[in-house]
């Protein structure tokens, strides 16, 4: 039915006023957006709460895409739902499957721009690692998604769609009347750790990851969420406030002349700034700890020093740094620590009380692994002297 055609039942018999152009895709709506959507096309109000329920469950804990498939809905509502709707997800471009088991997923979204997506199994968990933006406005000189311009901010649905064609491609809708719990799911955990800074897009990260949370749908715990980012101070209080997943952060330096080079945003908001901000996090959002992401760089910021003053730094936050082997990308400025470095930086940490994991790199034959992510049709790449330059390495 095109936008303009009228609806044939009696239920709409007020105009319609969407949608002027095409139908309007109902998934990455909060519950309030959906409802008004359902009563501007000629919902009843006193029905509304209760149609949101239905299409919702319908949409996140069946993995429905066709309004005819929403059996408890009358068949001339949902001749109106297909006539005003759509529940449409990003499309798959190419999936590459790593010896590991790692899957990485090119998709594209309206525009014709693409972004990755990366699901990486594990013994105990499934996580799953979505973007945020296409590209990243920052320039961290360490990151191939850094050399990137921004594109644009993904949709909320743009967002949750990521996760849903995963579970699509699991397979891992649950069967009518079972719910998975959380260990046991294929897709237990989701990291905002591809590409973007997603506190550069903040009201679409939460309101699809409200919509991640949801007990009626996806309903994944808050504790199995991790937002990272490379620390904008004034959104980690409303982080806290509005979505209460787990933070984890860029840390990456100890002092801030090394983490301006780094992490370019120290600049705006610096060490200092940025740890008071972390320090009122866990108790604001009820989460345990928060994870400090440190990237290993041979003779950058990987010295016995480095750790000591990190455990300083650190100090009185609830933590567990994740070390981090640098990934290398071509064209990178910098390289990877030595395992025994590594190794005696975590052991520095580990004394100091705070768990250390050293990242196990996954997917590396699919350059699938931190900051490695990049879309192949957006290789609006800059060139290694300027990537040097910024770095301040020549
Ligand atoms: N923009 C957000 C989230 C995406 S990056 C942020 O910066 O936090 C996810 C993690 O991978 C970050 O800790 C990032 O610093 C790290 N990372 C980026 N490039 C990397 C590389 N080449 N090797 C290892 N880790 C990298
Ligand atoms: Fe952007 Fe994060 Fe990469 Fe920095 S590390 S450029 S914030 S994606």
């Amino acid at each position: 039915m095109t936008a303009t055609a009228p609806i044939t039942q009696d239920l709409i018999t007020i105009p319609r006023k969407l949608p002027e152009d095409g139908l309007i895709n109902l998934v990455g709506l909060t519950r309030n957006q959906l409802r008004d959507v359902l009563i501007a096309a000629g919902t009843p109000e006193k029905q509304a709460k209760m149609r949101v329920g239905q299409i919702w469950q319908w949409i996140y804990q069946k993995g429905v895409r066709d309004f005819d498939a929403m059996t408890n809905l009358a068949k001339d509502y949902r001749v109106m739902l297909a006539g005003n709707f759509e529940i449409t997800l990003p499309e798959v471009v190419t999936r590459q499957l790593s010896e590991d088991g790692t899957r990485k997923y090119l998709v594209r979204i309206s525009g014709g721009h693409e972004v990755e997506v990366v699901y990486i199994p594990e013994e105990s968990r499934g996580t799953l690692c979505i973007s945020s933006q296409v590209g990243c406005t920052l320039t961290c000189s360490f990151c191939h998604t850094g050399t990137q311009k921004l594109v644009r901010n993904l949709t909320a649905g743009e967002i949750i769609g990521q996760v849903m064609l995963v579970r699509d491609d699991l397979g891992e809708w649950p069967e009518p009347g079972r719910n998975p719990k959380d260990e046991t799911r294929l897709l237990s955990n989701i990291v905002l750790m591809g590409m973007g800074e997603p506190l550069y897009n903040f009201e679409n990260v939460r309101d699809a990851m409200k919509i991640a949370m949801d007990p009626e749908g996806i309903s994944l715990s808050r504790r199995r969420i991790t937002l990272s980012t490379s620390g904008v101070v004034p959104e980690i209080f409303r982080t806290a406030e509005e979505i209460g997943c787990l933070l984890a952060v860029s840390f990456h330096a100890t002092t801030d002349e090394v983490r301006d080079r780094l992490v370019p945003i120290n600049k705006r908001w610096n060490i200092a700034e940025l740890l008071e901000a972390l320090r009122t996090y866990p108790e604001v959002s009820n989460s345990e700890r928060i994870t400090f992401e440190y990237v290993m760089l041979k003779d950058v910021n990987d010295s016995d020093d480095d750790a000591r003053r990190l455990v300083q730094l650190i100090k009185g936050i609830p933590a567990k740094i994740n070390l981090i082997p640098f990934n290398e990308w071509p064209g990178a400025p910098y390289q990877r620590s030595s395992n025994n470095r590594i190794r005696a930086f975590a052991d520095i940490i580990y004394k100091a009380g705070y768990a250390s994991p050293i990242r196990t790199p996954r997917g590396e034959d699919i350059m699938a692994a931190c900051g490695q992510l990049k879309s192949a049709t957006e290789r609006a790449r800059k060139s290694k002297k300027q990537i040097d330059a910024e770095a301040g390495l020549s």
